[in-house]
């Protein structure tokens, strides 16, 4: 087993909330290991340009509260290319860097068990941070809670209003992939209906259930859906419905950034410290093409390879069941 002496430390793909946290744990822990660390900004980009820096203690400090990446994060397209993929190898290996954490989402995973094959002398571990809560091998993802208490807080307001003037809202939370926030949201603000995009939903039964709720008295309504839902954009949903619902005034409103945003929860904050942790802990035991995650509380690795392979990751049944129930 080769012993590791310095590691890099980058964050790829959408920024999330808790990153932060977990940079400052994987510098603290790697500094406490007697490890030197240095910080890439801007992901793979900073590799491919060089932009690195070294950390200390204090290159961390002050930032378990804040919401982003002070690494700063992008998408590269250079390093799925084999020359942007060497040249980062050529600086890492000028700097003397020998492992690394990335911490992003799938598309970040993806380059990194690209880049660790074809250079296995560089260690990778890799940190699951994206709010959409779509990875195999860790049950929550950096980022995911902080977002979703975000959204509720949001929805919540528009409750009131909704309820004011007997309206119906369409709201679009994002997700191009994962129903994950949309549907923990929708059961937290008592959503009529979720339209989720792992699921097809007829607009005839969305129509009828809105209707039933008027005729049960609901003096508002809220459909929440995720952008990824397969009808097209939420605009175009809330056209076919207003078609046939004459008693609720329709209104539209998509979240957008504003879910990205913002200090990182409690959870977030914890998860990120657990994660980044473990991340070092796996580097200095030798391991590498692995990402840690979390799994019934406890930490676990799982294989780069397994994680993108896998489709085993779907919503929870008991969530999907009782959306609709709870909202009667
Ligand atoms: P999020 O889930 O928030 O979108 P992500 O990590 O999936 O995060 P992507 O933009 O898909 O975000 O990927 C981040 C970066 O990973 C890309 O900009 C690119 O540099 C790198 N990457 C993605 N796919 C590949 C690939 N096939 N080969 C090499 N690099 C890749």
């Amino acid at each position: 087993m080769q012993k590791i002496s310095k590691l890099a430390v980058l964050t790829s793909g959408g920024d999330a909330p808790g990153m932060n946290p977990c940079i400052r744990a994987v510098v603290r822990t790697a500094i406490y290991n007697g490890l030197n660390v240095v910080g890439v900004k801007q992901g793979y980009k900073g590799l491919i340009e060089n932009d690195m820096y070294d950390m200390n203690k204090r290159s961390v400090s002050n930032i378990l509260n804040l919401g982003g990446t002070i690494l700063k994060t992008a998408r590269c397209l250079e390093f799925r290319t084999d020359e942007g993929m060497e040249t980062a190898y050529q600086n890492l290996k000028a700097q003397g860097i020998d492992a690394l954490v990335v911490i992003g989402g799938d598309g970040t995973f993806t380059g990194a068990l690209r880049f660790s094959k074809k250079y296995p002398d560089i260690q990778i571990i890799g940190v699951p941070g994206t709010i959409d809560n779509d990875l195999y091998g860790s049950t929550y993802t950096l980022g995911f809670d902080t977002a979703t208490n975000t959204v509720i807080e949001a929805i919540d307001k528009i409750r009131d209003t909704a309820d004011a003037h007997d309206r119906l809202f369409f709201i679009e939370v994002m997700g191009r992939d994962s129903g994950a926030i949309a549907l923990r949201a929708g059961i937290s603000c008592g959503a009529e209906a979720i339209l989720l995009p792992e699921v097809e939903t007829a607009i005839a039964d969305l129509i009828a259930s809105i209707k039933t709720g008027h005729l049960n008295k609901k003096s508002s309504s809220i459909v929440i859906v995720a952008e990824g839902d397969k009808h097209g954009g939420v605009y175009d949903i809330a056209k076919m419905v207003e078609k046939e619902v004459e008693h609720y005034d329709i209104k539209v409103t998509i979240l957008g950034h504003l879910q990205r945003g913002g200090s990182p929860s409690s959870f977030d904050r914890i998860l990120g410290s657990r994660l980044g942790f473990a991340a070092v802990n796996a580097l200095i035991a030798g391991e590498t093409q692995h990402m840690v995650g979390l799994r019934a509380n406890e930490i676990v690795l799982t294989s780069l390879e397994e994680a993108l392979t896998s489709h085993e990751f779907k919503l929870e049944d008991d969530l999907m069941q009782m959306a609709h129930i709870l909202s009667i």
